[in-house]
Order: structure tokens, then C-alpha cells, then sequence
């Protein structure tokens, strides 16, 4: 296994962690726990010394599978970490509510401690600030008593937005999803947290399935090694240097085997360099929209990059109300305020046509 330091910390940990969200539907519905556990427990033989979890992950049972696997563990030879926000205490906004939430997690997980505790889900600045002005003054309190170790957060915003957070200096490290699709969106905000010193982790590092699901159009990730699509897609994240963890999913000891074998003979990288090496092979990123956000300033505020990527989907054969609805949770109907003004393309890097593809996104069912 090939260890990263994490951000400025002591802490060395495996670049590839266990993605506690994957367990076996079936053996989870059916309450073989031990059984899910077995694949925690292995992933740890392989040298993988980070779990990620959270309430409500595999039938609300993640939390409580990973403890019966760390419980034979040392504490000493992991990190685990798990997620809280106003939405997992059912909006009882109350210290008291915040702690129960977080002493549930401890005890399902069977430890005294969490190495790292998520803000969780934060979608855009707003939700940041409701959320860090709801419960930052809780996970200060309870790293004070000991209960968490580093305060981090989770999500989904674009790399300007990152940025701003990056600069708040309230966090250790942050969660985010980033992979060879979207890796525009968030470069920025890699970027200034590695400079900071933060722990740089990743979630969904195979695009949400796309990238496995279309191994052709990806193929290119691939070239020149002896990986398979996904273990190249997961090497591609894992090889930036500002990267510390890229989480896989696992279900079966198979997938900890492959997750392994990406980052076997990991080079590290800058992103910039990453960045260069790819779109030089400018193989099938040339109509998929990279997520670059220089097309962000909308005179009637469509957010463009989220619109554009959801019809990326449309593009590989997916669903792109999927994409717009579950993922971004936007309405396919903003796309139809569109002015055809074309600012956004005499900006966009590929040369889309994005007043055409906002179009079909209007219409889409
Ligand atoms: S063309 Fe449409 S989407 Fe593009 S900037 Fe103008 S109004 Fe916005
Ligand atoms: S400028 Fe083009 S490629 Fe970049 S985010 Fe906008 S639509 Fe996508």
C-alpha cells in the first residue's frame, strides 16, 4: 500500500481508504453484519488504515458494520471517520441533539473517539454558512472533550467555492468528490487546500459508475498501463499530489484487490501536470464539458457548469434528469430562461453549444 501524509498532521495514511457505503445490499437487508464486516477487515490486512462512514449509509447499518470490523482492530493501526449535519438530527436544533447524534456514531462504531468528524454535505456557500453557524461551536466542544480528533467537512461545491472555505481556517481537511469527468469543477479548491496544509479527500472517483459503465469512452485513462479502466480512474485521482486519500467503495475483498493494485506504482503528481498529460490526449473530453466554470457569469443566473454536465450524461448514454435532479438537485425548467445573449459560449474552453444543449435540457423529462 502507498501512504500520504495528511495535510500537516503526523498522520500517514494509506492513499487508497475504504468507502464504508458499498457494503453487500443483500447481506446488509438480510443482517449479515459480520459478513459485511469481513471486507472491512480485509481492506485493513491490505494495508488500507482510513474508513469512511456515516449515519444513514447501507440501510442506516454502515456505522455499525465498520465497528464490528474495527473492534478487532488496534485502535492504534486506523482512522475512521463519520458525518454529521442539521439534517441527521431530524432539524432538532439542540447541543443536546448534536451530541446524542455523535455518541450514537461512537458507540455504533465501538470506539471513544473519531479521527475525523465531517460537516457534512455542505452543497453551495449558503449551506456552508447556515450549517458552520448551526454546529461549528458543537464539534469545537466536543473535540475539546476529546470525542473527535479533527474537525473536517464534506462537499459538493465548485473549486472558487472551495476556495472560500479553504480560506476560513476552521477545518483539518475536506471530503470531496472529484474524478477524471469533473475535475475542472474543483481544481481550485484542491489546489488551495493542499497550500494550507489540509487533508485532500476523495469521493466518487469513478464518476458515480460512469466511468466503469463506459469503459470505451474512458479508455484513454488507461493507455499505456497494465490497469483496468476503474484501477486507472482511481490511479488518476490518487496520483495528484495534492490528493491524501481517494475512497473506494468496496462490496467484496475483489474490489479491495483492485483498489490495491491502482495505486501499486503510484507516481505522484501536480494537478497541473495531471491536467497537461490529459487533455493533451484530448480524447473524448473534446464535447463533454470539463467543468472549468468560465462561462459562470449568466446574466439571468443559469448556473451553466451544473447544467452542462448533466447533459455530459446525456452524452455517455445516462440519464440527465438523474444527474440535474438527485446529484445537483436543480430544475430542468431554469434552463428555458435562457436569452441566447452567447455570452457563455464566446467564454466556454470547449466551444460548446450551450444555448442549444440548454434547449434539450428544458425539455427533458
Ligand atoms: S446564452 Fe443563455 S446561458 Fe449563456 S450567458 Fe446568455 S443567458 Fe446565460
Ligand atoms: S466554459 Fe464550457 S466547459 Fe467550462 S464549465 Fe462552462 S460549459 Fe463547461
Amino acid at each position: 500500500m502507498y501512504y500520504k501524509q495528511y495535510g500537516d498532521t503526523d498522520m500517514k495514511v494509506s492513499a487508497i481508504g475504504m468507502g464504508c457505503m458499498r457494503y453487500n445490499d443483500e447481506d446488509v437487508k438480510a443482517g449479515n453484519l459480520e459478513k459485511c464486516a469481513e471486507v472491512a477487515l480485509y481492506a485493513h490486512e491490505k494495508g488500507i488504515n482510513y474508513f469512511d462512514t456515516a449515519p444513514f449509509y447501507c440501510d442506516d447499518k454502515s456505522e455499525e458494520i465498520t465497528g464490528i470490523a474495527l473492534s478487532q482492530l488496534p485502535r492504534d493501526s486506523y482512522y475512521v471517520s463519520s458525518k454529521m449535519n442539521m439534517g441527521t438530527v431530524g432539524g432538532k436544533a439542540t447541543k443536546e441533539a448534536y451530541f446524542e447524534r455523535l455518541h450514537k456514531t461512537l458507540s455504533r462504531l465501538k470506539v471513544d473517539y473519531l479521527d475525523f468528524y465531517h460537516l457534512w454535505c455542505l452543497l453551495d456557500l449558503n449551506s456552508y454558512e447556515r450549517q458552520r453557524d448551526a454546529l461549528y461551536g458543537f464539534f469545537e466542544e466536543a473535540k475539546s472533550q476529546g470525542l473527535i480528533r479533527n474537525i473536517v467537512f464534506s462537499s459538493h461545491m465548485q473549486g472558487n467555492e472551495l476556495e472560500k472555505v479553504v480560506e476560513s481556517d476552521l477545518f483539518k481537511g475536506m471530503l470531496i468528490g472529484y474524478n477524471a469527468l469533473n475535475y475542472r469543477f474543483r481544481q481550485t479548491g484542491i489546489e488551495a487546500a493542499y497550500n494550507k496544509g489540509m487533508g485532500v479527500v476523495v469521493m466518487n472517483p469513478l464518476g458515480g459508475g460512469l466511468i466503469p459503465n463506459n469503459p470505451e469512452t474512458f479508455r484513454y485513462l488507461a493507455e499505456g498501463t497494465d490497469l483496468t479502466v476503474p484501477q486507472a480512474a482511481l490511479n488518476f485521482v490518487a496520483s495528484h499530489k495534492e490528493i491524501t486519500i481517494t475512497l473506494a467503495g468496496c462490496t467484496t475483498k475483489q474490489h479491495v484487490d483492485d483498489a490495491c493494485k491502482a495505486v501499486e506504482n503510484l507516481v505522484e503528481k501536480p494537478a497541473s501536470v495531471i491536467y497537461n498529460e490529459y487533455e493533451n490526449k484530448g480524447v473524448a473530453l473534446n464535447n463533454l464539458c470539463t467543468g472549468c466554470s468560465y462561462c459562470k457569469s449568466c446574466p439571468v443566473d443559469i448556473d451553466i457548469p451544473k447544467y452542462m454536465d448533466a447533459y455530459n450524461e446525456k452524452i455517455l448514454g445516462n440519464n440527465l434528469m438523474d444527474r440535474l435532479k438527485w446529484h445537483w438537485g436543480i430544475p430542468s425548467s431554469k434552463a428555458a430562461e435562457c436569452i441566447a445573449c452567447g455570452q457563455c459560449e464566446s467564454l466556454c474552453t470547449q466551444h460548446l453549444p450551450i444555448i442549444e444543449r440548454l434547449k434539450e435540457v428544458a425539455a427533458a423529462k
